[in-house]
């Protein structure tokens, strides 16, 4: 089967309203949606366009949705690849398909390229602990790295790469000129879980209004993709027991199992 590596979505409907919380993170892209909504206005008086930014943070915490809202927001393309997509991929394919990323998307600028999992091609040179072939990978990484130092300063163009790991990156990859911002995506703290909460909450059908802040205080050291799971899950459990809409107990219900689902995978709940 082949893996779908990039995609080119032009009906991006994420904005920041679908954002929650994340107040300080969505500060410092709105600079990137003004340069990819205007960049002559930037490039004017011979100031350069960053080229790459990193958003760092553990899983489930919006980087991909917030990624996907700077493009909607500036709407403009968004194209899109996970790292771990390259794991299996025989030499010279993952090299070959950087570049062709790269090239649609230069011909669509303005435009952002989305990187997932970019540990998985970025991991530090000659750090072998790696399943895949190791050269292949580094291709991939040289690719990359070829590539955005090839932009010109009028491309256009704004690489965001997504990772939970900084901490093993190629300092390559962070050089001048390349993913010289790092953007923080942290876990939300109990008012954030609070507006997650309401903006999954939208499209479900509730018996009562529900208590915001109870629901946020239940989920102490959920991410804004376990509380969706919440949402959901309680939908279903209300449905699944024949109920017109769904109420407090489907929600504690719900975050019942998302929380053994957690502990499963050896997240620490307190
Ligand atoms: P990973 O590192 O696992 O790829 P991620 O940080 O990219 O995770 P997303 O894929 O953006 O996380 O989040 C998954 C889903 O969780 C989103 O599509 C959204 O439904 C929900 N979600 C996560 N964070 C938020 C948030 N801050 N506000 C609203 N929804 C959120």
């Amino acid at each position: 089967s082949k893996a779908k590596l990039f995609d080119e979505k032009k009906d991006i409907r994420a904005t920041f309203k679908d954002v929650a919380g994340l107040e300080g993170a969505k500060e410092e892209v709105q600079e990137i949606v003004e340069f990819l909504k205007n960049p002559e206005r930037y490039t004017s008086l011979g100031g350069k366009i960053p080229k790459g930014a990193l958003l760092v943070g553990p899983p489930g915490t919006g980087k991909t949705l917030l990624a996907k809202a700077v493009a909607g927001e500036a709407k403009v393309p968004f194209f899109s690849l996970s790292g771990s997509d390259f794991v299996e991929m025989f030499v010279g394919v993952g090299a070959s398909r950087v570049r062709d990323l790269f090239k649609q998307a230069k011909e669509k600028s303005p435009a952002i390229i989305f990187i997932d999992e970019i540990d998985a091609i970025g991991r530090a040179r000659g750090k072998n602990n790696f399943t895949g072939s190791n050269d292949e990978r580094e291709n991939t990484l040289n690719q990359l790295l070829t590539e955005m130092d090839g932009f010109g300063t009028n491309t256009n163009v704004i690489v965001l790469a997504a990772t939970n790991r900084a901490d093993i990156l190629d300092k390559a990859l962070m050089r001048a000129g390349r993913f010289d911002r790092q953007i923080y995506v942290d876990l939300p703290d109990l008012n954030e879980r609070r507006e997650i909460f309401e903006v999954h909450l939208r499209p479900i059908k509730t018996k009562e209004a529900l208590d915001l802040d109870f629901l946020a205080k239940q989920t102490p050291g959920f991410s804004g993709a376990d509380i969706a799971n919440v949402c959901n899950e309680a939908a279903l459990i209300a449905a699944r027991k024949g109920k017109k809409a769904v109420d407090k107990q489907d929600f504690l219900d719900a975050v019942d199992r998302i929380i053994g689902g957690l502990e499963k995978k050896n997240k620490i709940i307190t």
